[in-house]
């Protein structure tokens, strides 16, 4: 429960924590999988870790329809407009987790193919280290995605802040 005012009978809170509290335990992930993570990502899904218990049961194929894009795996530099294209397509609010070392950084792929991180072309709120992370790893990312999402203000979007940093990534 969000914190407020409790009663008998009532209880008063603000409106940012009661959409937080539906939004992040209604996170619709997309996931973006193109390599070895994305086995790690399946066993994330499958019954003994069951990523369905946040409220994430649904997975979406479609950017239109879900909320946090998951990058998993390794990204190469042909790709990275598409990655970008698939962000933009999804609606505010978005937030993004960049799954494993190759999202994160480029890993061990440090060649003249390979994006060096995913935050060179979109912005990223949480990384989940590993080559592979474990679906602990990967569970324990999502739920720092869950806190955000609960914490975050509903005006944040509509910021100078925020505009700002859609600027850095030529986004409008
Ligand atoms: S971080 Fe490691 S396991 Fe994940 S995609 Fe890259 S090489 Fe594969």
């Amino acid at each position: 429960m969000p914190e407020g005012h409790a009663g008998e009978g009532f209880f008063a809170t603000k409106l940012s924590d009661v959409v937080g509290l539906a939004r992040k335990n209604s996170l619709w992930p997309l996931p973006f999988a193109t390599s070895c993570c994305g086995i790690e990502f399946m066993a994330t899904m499958a019954s003994h870790y069951d990523l369905g218990r946040f409220g994430a049961e649904r997975l979406g194929f479609s950017p239109r329809q879900c909320d946090l894009l998951m990058v998993i795996g390794t990204i190469a530099k042909k790709m990275g407009p598409i990655v970008k294209q698939v962000y933009l397509q999804m609606a505010e609010p978005r937030w993004v987790m960049a799954v494993g070392a190759c999202a994160s950084s480029g890993g061990i792929f440090d060649s003249y193919s390979v994006l060096q991180g995913i935050d060179q072309i979109i912005p990223v709120d949480v990384y989940v280290p590993g080559c592979p992370p474990r679906p602990e790893g990967i569970l324990d990312g999502f739920m720092r995605i869950q806190d955000l999402v609960a914490g975050e203000s509903v005006r944040r979007r509509s910021s100078e802040k925020y505009k700002e940093l859609m600027q850095s990534y030529g986004i409008k």
